[in-house]
């Protein structure tokens, strides 16, 4: 089977979320499980110098069609896009068809951001390039090369599906389109002007179109056109039908509910394991977790805190932003550090919290770390270092760390909803004695709630045996991209036959 991959971020080269992290290994896994997978992304700078075109490769350009597909305002040749196939050397087995047009992606930093962190303006017609590329090649535009499937992530993609549909004409399409949403809230809204540049017929500007509260949704189109929509969790599947977790979608997304399903990510093993974590310095496992306090360690070394193994380090990797839930976290500092804890925490995202923890650093020294920034080296040392992993999202699709904090034996203690809930198993007694604990679990999305996990992590951590144990367990699940790659085959099979 053929697939056709079309995202905006790619791990190692792009990452702003876990759709990078997605985008690196679903592919190989569905390649694993026998499908010919293409991706195709915008030449970002990061991808550019990553990439190696195919000898005797042509360009492949887009259609330029009156009235239908991106109509750029500045028609110079710099920003007409034209497709190349090539390798990336990240994956040099892969072929991959990167998006090129100077004016519109040569640009540093962010995908979707300027360096004062305000969306490019342009971002519309950037993105309906990708779309309008991803449908062209849907409808056979390179001749030697026809995907069965056209899978989409996120808003970047999500006028795929109306192009393709436009482009068959009344015709069936050619291949069958899939749209993956990873975070709801991210909906890839932009002014009404901006809908006579996408190259849609005006009837689509409607209710039953990509019109959002007077706005162009690409979120919307995805959603509206594509055959088949997922997300990346089960219970996020059913949490986005509701008001309260929709974001305003949940009326179409409800209607839509029968092409609607769930599932879960997985975990790079081969990134994220204790065993041979190349940032360790002392690796561990199931079996030695003795040495898992050489990360502790390191850790503290790092973040310039108090080196006392008996201290419980409570840590943070994650964008500090409003849907992660940090204001709770920044509520219990107090807690973590009079009961003798420690918190690591290394984020970046909104002003305020990244200030608010700079000043806890300050006020509690050798107890509070704070770690501005992005950086893969330190959430390695964060996540292994810890006893107990945040994550305590007002919502969370899937969610990552928490299965990367499993796998290291550093316990997740999450808000229960979304990913979080369909992967961490609260310690109780009963879950403790029939050994399915894994972390603990709130219900309550607020600080008492946050705290009464608190307070039970720090209740359990003495009990080591006990402690031990559900460690073990943790690290012994398995969250791997082959169960996933399955599951998306599953559907793939189901949606080709239907089409
Ligand atoms: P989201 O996509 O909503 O940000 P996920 O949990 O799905 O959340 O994925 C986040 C990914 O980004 C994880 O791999 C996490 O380790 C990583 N990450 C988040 N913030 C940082 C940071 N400041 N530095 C390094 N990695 C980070």
């Amino acid at each position: 089977m053929r697939i056709l991959y079309v995202c905006s971020e790619l791990f190692p080269l792009l990452k702003t979320g876990g759709l990078a992290d997605v985008s690196a290994a679903l592919p190989p896994a569905l390649r694993l499980a026998g499908c010919d997978v293409r991706i195709l992304i915008p030449a970002y700078p990061a991808l550019e110098s990553a990439f190696q075109a195919l000898a005797g490769q042509p360009q492949l350009h887009l259609p330029q069609l009156n009235g239908l597909g991106p109509q750029p305002a500045q028609q110079s040749t710099d920003c007409l896009p034209y497709l190349m196939l090539g390798q990336l050397s990240t994956d040099p087995t892969a072929h991959c068809y990167l998006l090129r047009s100077p004016a519109l992606f040569e640009r540093e930093g962010n995908p979707y951001l300027d360096s004062k962190g305000q969306p490019w303006p342009d971002n519309a017609i950037r993105f309906a390039f990708l779309g309008w590329a991803a449908a062209c090649l849907g409808q056979g535009l390179d001749d030697a090369w026809q995907p069965d499937i056209v899978h989409c992530h996120d808003w970047h993609t999500g006028l795929a599906p109306i192009y393709m549909r436009e482009l068959a004409a009344g015709d069936p399409p050619k291949a069958a389109t899939i749209f993956t949403v990873h975070n709801l809230a991210y909906q890839g809204l932009f002014p009404r002007s901006d809908f006579d540049q996408l190259g849609l017929a005006p009837d689509l500007f409607s209710m039953d179109g990509l019109e959002f509260h007077d706005q162009v949704s690409f979120m919307k189109a995805g959603l509206q056109f594509a055959q088949q929509l997922t997300t990346v969790s089960p219970s996020y599947a059913q949490e986005i039908l509701t008001p309260e977790q929709g974001m305003g979608l949940d009326g179409l997304l409800r209607n839509r509910a029968h092409a609607l399903c769930g599932i879960l990510n997985g975990v790079d093993y081969n990134v994220w394991s204790p065993e041979h974590d190349a940032v360790l310095m002392h690796h561990y496992d199931v079996d030695s977790l003795e040495k898992k306090a050489h990360a502790k360690a390191q850790l503290q070394t790092r973040l310039n805190l108090q080196e006392r193994q008996g201290a419980m380090i409570f840590g943070v990797v994650s964008r500090l932003s409003e849907q992660k839930g940090l204001h709770l976290v920044h509520a219990v500092i107090d807690q973590i550090v009079q009961g003798g804890g420690q918190l690591a925490l290394l984020g970046s995202g909104d002003p305020d919290l990244e200030r608010a923890f700079l000043l806890a650093a300050d006020e509690y020294p050798g107890q509070v770390g704070v770690f501005i920034g992005y950086h893969e080296d330190m959430a390695h040392t964060i996540i292994a270092g810890s006893d107990v992993i945040l994550l305590p999202s007002r919502f969370e699709p899937c969610g990552l760390t928490q299965l990367y904090g499993l796998r290291y034996g550093t316990l997740p203690l999450v808000h229960r909803v979304g990913g979080l809930a369909d992967t961490v198993v609260d310690a109780t007694d009963t879950t403790l004695r029939d050994n399915t604990a894994s972390g603990f679990v709130f219900g309550d999305f607020s600080v008492m709630g946050l705290q009464d996990a608190l307070t039970s992590a720090f209740a359990m951590k003495p009990r080591a045996q006990i402690w031990r144990s559900v460690q073990q367990h943790a690290m012994r699940l398995r969250f791997d991209w082959t169960v996933a790659a399955q599951s998306y085959l599953a559907l793939y099979r189901k949606v080709a036959m239907r089409s």
